[in-house]
Parts: C-alpha cells; sequence; structure tokens
C-alpha cells in the first residue's frame, strides 16, 4: 500500500511520532511507502533523509502557504528541481481555513496577523498572481509532478483543474474535496473525476470531521470511479497510527458496499501511478 498523504514530527502542533517513528509504521505495515505532508515548510529533505535510511518510496513536496511565500514559482521551481514531487496549493492559510474557523499558525501567535491566500477566481485581476500561477503550472508540467488544490475553495478547484488541463498536468489531485473545506458536492467532484481529476477521500474526515458520514464517504468513492486515491490524512496524536487509519477507512468502506479490490488499488497502485 502507499499512502499520500500524513503529518509527522516535527511541526508546528504535536504529532503522533517522528518522520523515522512513522515510516517504521508503515514498514511494519508492509507500505511500500508514503507522501510527507507538512503545512509549514518543504518536506523534500526529510522525505529524501528517509526514502534513503528506511529503503520506502518516502515522498516530499511543499505546501504554498506563507512559510513557502505563499503561492509562488521560486518555492514551486526549488522543490522540484531538488527531487519533490508533490506541490499542495494553500492549506492553513486559504481563505477557506480562516472563513471556517480551522487552524492557522497565528492561533499560536496572534502577532503574526491573520493575512490569507486567494487565487484568481476569488481574487480577480491581479495580473501577477495570474502569471505566477502560470509559472508554476508550467514548472509542475515540466517536471510532470502532482497538483493538490490543498484547501481552496471549490471555485477555485474547478478553475484551477480547468487551467491545469489546459496546460498539460495530468497529476491532478482534489484534495480531500468532500472535507469541510471545499465541501464539494458529490455530483461536483464526480463531474471533475470524470474529467480526468484524482478524489482524495481521508480516513481523518471519518473521525474529525463534523456530520462526515460513512454512506457519504462511500457516495464521494463511487462518483471518483477509477480515479480514487484513499489516504489517511493521519499523524495526530488523537488518531490512529497511520497504517492502521488507513486500513480502517478501506474496512468502513467495503462495509457500505464497495468492491474491496478496488478500494485497495486506491490505495496501492493508483496512488503510486499519481505520485511515482
Ligand atoms: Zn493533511
Amino acid at each position: 500500500m502507499f499512502d499520500v498523504h500524513v503529518h509527522a514530527a516535527p511541526d508546528v502542533i504535536d504529532r503522533i511520532g517522528y518522520d523515522d517513528q512513522v515510516g517504521e509504521q508503515y514498514a511494519a505495515d508492509g507500505f511500500s511507502g508514503f507522501v510527507l505532508k507538512g503545512h509549514q515548510e518543504s518536506t523534500v529533505g526529510r522525505a529524501k533523509a528517509l526514502a534513503r535510511a528506511s529503503g520506502l518510496d518516502v515522498v516530499g513536496g511543499i505546501v504554498l502557504n506563507r512559510p513557502a511565500g505563499g503561492i509562488n514559482p521560486v518555492s514551486v521551481a526549488a522543490t522540484l528541481h531538488s527531487g519533490g514531487r508533490v506541490i499542495w496549493f494553500p492549506t492553513a492559510d486559504a481563505h477557506t481555513q480562516e472563513s471556517a474557523g480551522l487552524p492557522r499558525l497565528a492561533d499560536l501567535q496572534p502577532r503574526l496577523g491573520r493575512a490569507a491566500l486567494c487565487t484568481p477566481p476569488v481574487l480577480a485581476a491581479n495580473q501577477q498572481q495570474l502569471d505566477d500561477i502560470t509559472l508554476i503550472l508550467d514548472l509542475i508540467a515540466e517536471f510532470d509532478a502532482v497538483l493538490c488544490t490543498g484547501h481552496l475553495s471549490g471555485d477555485e478547484c474547478r478553475w484551477l483543474f480547468d487551467q491545469c488541463q489546459s496546460r498539460g498536468i495530468t497529476r491532478f489531485l482534489l484534495t480531500h474535496p468532500s472535507y469541510t473545506v471545499p465541501a464539494m458536492s458529490v455530483a461536483e467532484i464526480g463531474e471533475l473525476a470524470e474529467q480526468g481529476a484524482y478524489v482524495e477521500i481521508t480516513a481523518y474526515q471519518l473521525w474529525h470531521q463534523p456530520d462526515m458520514t460513512e454512506e457519504l464517504l462511500a457516495q464521494v468513492a463511487r462518483a471518483a470511479g477509477d480515479r480514487l486515491i484513499l489516504a489517511s490524512d493521519a499523524g495526530q496524536p488523537n488518531s490512529p497510527p497511520p497504517p492502521l487509519a488507513l486500513r480502517e477507512l478501506i474496512e468502513r468502506l467495503a462495509r457500505q458496499g464497495l468492491d474491496h479490490s478496488w478500494l485497495l488499488a486506491s490505495a496501492s497502485d493508483n496512488p503510486r501511478k499519481l505520485v511515482l
């Protein structure tokens, strides 16, 4: 199996373990690898060090939050040229994160202010930002890397998907589109999946998303079809260990009548094909 979304220490909040400890859990469970995600820093160096030490396919990337300089091609170029594979659009600094009252770095340091990041559908007519995004997309296409939508709004995700299609990006993952942010409908998710977007469902949603149900997650999975990607998004001290979290997601969806081998492929072959 291969988990495209996990968090480990060090981080600005508590995590279930350090990179090497989380890596040991995956190895003990027979996983081939995982993508290490950090909201506040590039994980390329951490992932590469762990890949060399463990023999697992540990993959890094960068989230375009404020610590990375926001939505900027410089961080993207540095990440891709040093072997990073995944570029996430803003998460903790997305405007949706602020409006939904989800955790921000400014919660820990109020002196930082609460400025948030938007993409053009929300922040219209900013030519510099449009130029930056165009260059970011061209770099991702050139490296055949993965674009994840982070916590952008549904409108922004759709806009970005259209841009990606016209610029030759094939590895486009909607980050947990049924989560509180961006809260896309099953119909919207199905429409984008049909056009080629990969759709992520996370085990995190089972335990930490208010009002989420297994039934709704199963509907999202059906809408995603062969573009489904199952991930843990675990690493919280109050979630199961990441490999177990992902296995539990598969079992709970199977209980909703979904085909077990398809679910397993969505947490192994499909994510490996997406990322590697
Ligand atoms: Zn996450």
